[in-house]
């Protein structure tokens, strides 16, 4: 885990993780040394080959439709820098710089990455049966993206640059040393290029025109746009920029919204001193830029070494008696079938709620494409058949690209829903679940009440993160000659909590079914790949969250709907769990008025901490004393963590109207600060389940939730021993 001693609560999210506003910068910018403009030349080979369609997928769809309804958004060119530079950090981009631009930094002729042409051609041919629900109009929007004619930026005039830092090269002795060698530039501009997309498209949903230009499809010379924007210094045919040196990948945007530009970097740069070194109000420092500095890639980035590993999940899963379900028994489709009321209907209908916020609305794009990508036959390929090397490979694979942890289990056929969303039977194709999970950031959460107007853009942006790497390492696998299908959000087969607690990556909590990681919390969304390929399994951590959850109900008391429960564990379809009521859950996320969707328990909950050296010492009490869980959860509360820090707000509270347009939302947001005087008692909550007796049926027609039966439902859970007495009776 990279080391931070200094918390950085009171640095605006527009500023970013480096000190850019320390440099020296100059009114014009130096462009001597600048090198000729030319294409990534991506290896056919190894991991970068497998990043190939994706890129092609991005570089397809940077252009687009500008809403004709323009968003009522702050005319302030200052304010809009800030708001647009935060957006890029929020993405996890280490750099980002505006400038005006120049028609000089125009290319004679843009570059079109041909990968855009096979990829179109594979599109013909694509099997749609099994894909996600909505796919026809995502199929329309792709064709009709990779058809139209080249567009212009005529008339744009400025660019938002970013650049993400570059994986170090892998060692010579390290695990996937042979497939990672020579991608790392392929890998930084992939997700250089992800924030550029998404971004490009925010802008047009605002209603301006814009356009995304990366390393492999451009329209202007992205090595003069980062000089011209002060991120970067031209040197002897190169382009260099501080803190990261030549190693990072570029993409920009280009637009008609106007911002205020930054300014030049002086070729000399004083030495930033020890506030550098040490990280004194900055996220990144000199000692923690790189967590793979002296870590091998296999290993993550966090110490996951130091866990206490188990046979066993730390909760029981009743494995005989676990039923498939089908995928229709998933909230948001349920909510979409109406089985939830019209009023979550139409909250739900379209994906509503995760279009109502600009933010997540430019995320959906993207993820709606990358479901074409996230499934495939094999190709011949080498079948590496030893199952530790294949193990320790992947992971390394899937932490060079930027996931923040993965573990490795068993996929037993119970971890399937029984249906997809069509209702076609599933018969499980895999053995074995590569699990993955993304951090949703702590810095936007700090700023945040958890259910204002930024939260979906939280789930989205961690969703396809997962969406664009996870499909990275599935096609990896499949290009090695196994099969493997990427399971996101949007098309997804496997039930992913019991996985994610196969595979050692959390412990089941009071929320519910979000699954806790001791170095994130719950702060995270998961998504799997699954495969026949051999693999060597992780086991199960115990980090003593039973214990501290017990001791603990804050989530309980935050959450504004009232779905988590403050009782004891039960049993539920075969699960020892914290059972909340999804139903609440839903209902709220999907009609709040002051927000798009909730994440309030991920915001307030112990565990979402900002990854400080003084931190330490709370997990390691929480997760090796349990009798201290009571007392840390008090101190805590004491401390005020979990509140609100303005601070860190960065977007606007823009809300999509009837006209298509984004304007100010009318309705008073949602400002939560914590409620700790607020008791809260199981024996005066009302919650409702829904176990396998009443799932609908599998296919996509209504089928309306008996609340009252869920009710009744709620009070027959049995507590774990009382189940495993029931069943030493024979009572199934
Ligand atoms: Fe557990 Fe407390 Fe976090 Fe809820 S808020 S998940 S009870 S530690």
């Amino acid at each position: 885990m990279a080391l931070r001693f200094f918390s950085d609560r009171n640095r605006p999210v527009h500023l970013g993780p480096y000190p850019l506003e320390r440099l020296r910068r100059q009114d014009t910018p130096d462009l001597r040394g600048l090198p000729d403009a030319r294409p990534l030349a991506v290896p056919t080979q190894g991991l970068a080959a497998a990043m190939a369609d994706h890129q092609a997928m991005m570089d397809a769809i940077r252009d687009g439709l500008v809403n004709r309804a323009r968003a009522a958004c702050p005319d302030d060119e200052g304010e809009r820098a800030r708001h647009l530079k935060a957006f890029g950090y929020f993405n996890d981009t280490h750099m980002v710089g505006i400038c005006r631009l120049p028609p000089a930094a125009h290319l004679p002729q843009p570059w079109r990455n041909p990968g855009i042409d096979r990829l179109a051609n594979d599109l013909k041919t694509k099997q749609t049966k099994t894909l996600a629900s909505g796919i026809d109009m995502i199929m329309a929007d792709l064709k009709d993206s990779m058809e139209a004619p080249p567009s212009t930026i005529d008339g744009h005039t400025h660019a938002v640059i970013f650049l993400s830092a570059r994986p170090r090269d892998p060692w010579p002795d390290e695990a996937s040393t042979e497939w990672l060698e020579g991608a790392g530039p392929a890998a930084a501009a992939l997700r250089a290029s992800e924030t550029a997309v998404v971004l490009a498209n925010y802008l047009r949903l605002l209603g301006f025109d814009a356009k995304a230009h990366t390393e492999t499809s451009s329209d202007v010379d992205l090595n003069r746009l980062a000089v011209e924007a002060g991120l970067a210094v031209a040197e002897h045919g190169e382009v260099s920029a501080p803190f990261l040196g030549l190693h990072f990948g570029v993409a920009a945007l280009t637009t008609t919204f106007a911002m205020t530009p930054d300014r030049p970097l002086a070729r000399y740069q004083p030495s930033l001193g020890p506030r550098w070194w040490l990280g004194w109000g900055t996220a990144n420092s000199a000692l923690n830029r790189d967590p793979f500095a002296r870590r091998r890639f296999a290993d993550g980035p966090h110490p996951f070494e130091t866990l206490k590993r188990v046979d066993a999940p730390t909760t029981y899963i009743d494995e005989p008696r676990v039923p498939r379900v089908p995928k229709r028994t998933d909230m948001f489709a349920r909510a979409q079938f109406g089985d939830l009321g019209k009023a979550v209907q139409d909250g739900a209908k379209g994906g509503h709620y995760a279009k109502k916020a600009p933010t997540a609305a430019a995320e959906r794009r993207m993820l709606g494409a990358f479901v074409l990508l996230q499934d495939g036959p094999p190709s011949e390929g080498l079948h590496p058949a030893d199952p530790q090397e294949n193990a320790d490979a992947i992971k390394a694979a899937a932490y060079f690209l930027g996931i923040d942890a993965v573990g490795i289990s068993r996929c037993p056929d119970w971890a399937w829903y029984s249906h997809d969303a069509a209702g076609h039977p599933i018969d499980p194709p895999h053995p074995t679940a590569i699990s993955m999970i993304v951090d949703q950031g702590f810095e936007t959460m700090e700023g945040a009440s958890g259910d204002d107007w930024i939260s979906v853009a939280q789930s989205m942006r961690a969703y396809l993160r997962f969406s664009l790497l996870g499909g990275v390492i599935a096609a990896h696998i499949r290009q090695l000659g196994y099969s493997a299908k990427a399971h996101t959000v949007l098309d997804g087969e496997v039930v992913q909590p019991p996985l994610l607690l196969l595979s050692g990556l959390g412990e089941v909590s009071r929320i519910g079914e979000v699954i806790l990681n001791p170095f994130l919390g719950p702060r995270l969304k998961s998504g799997v790949v699954t495969t026949d390929m051999p693999l060597a399994f992780d086991r199960p951590i115990d980090f003593g969250l039973q214990s501290f959850c017990e001791a603990c109900n804050k989530c309980a008391r935050e959450c504004p709907s009232g779905a988590i429960t403050a009782g004891p564990k039960k049993m539920f379809n075969g699960y020892e769990i914290w059972k909340s009521d999804s139903q609440k859950c839903a209902t709220y996320r999907i009609t709040t008025k002051g927000g798009a969707m909730c994440g309030r328990c991920m915001k307030t909950c112990p565990w979402n901490l900002e990854g400080l050296f003084a931190e330490r010492p709370f997990r390691w009490m929480a997760s090796n004393v349990p009798s201290l869980a009571p007392a840390l959860a008090a101190l805590d509360d004491r401390l005020g963590r979990g509140g609100l820090n303005p601070v860190k707000k960065w977007w606007w509270d823009l809300e999509l109207e009837e006209d298509g347009g984004y304007r100010p939302t009318r309705h008073p947001g949602n400002a939560r600060d914590l409620q700790p005087d607020l008791k809260i008692r199981p024996e005066d909550q009302t919650l409702a389940v829904y176990p396998a007796p009443l799932t609908p049926p599998p296919w996509p027609y209504p089928y309306p939730m008996d609340r009252e039966a869920g009710i009744l439902a709620y009070g027959d859970l049995l507590s774990p021993d009382d189940h495993r007495a029931a069943v030493a009776r024979g009572e199934d």
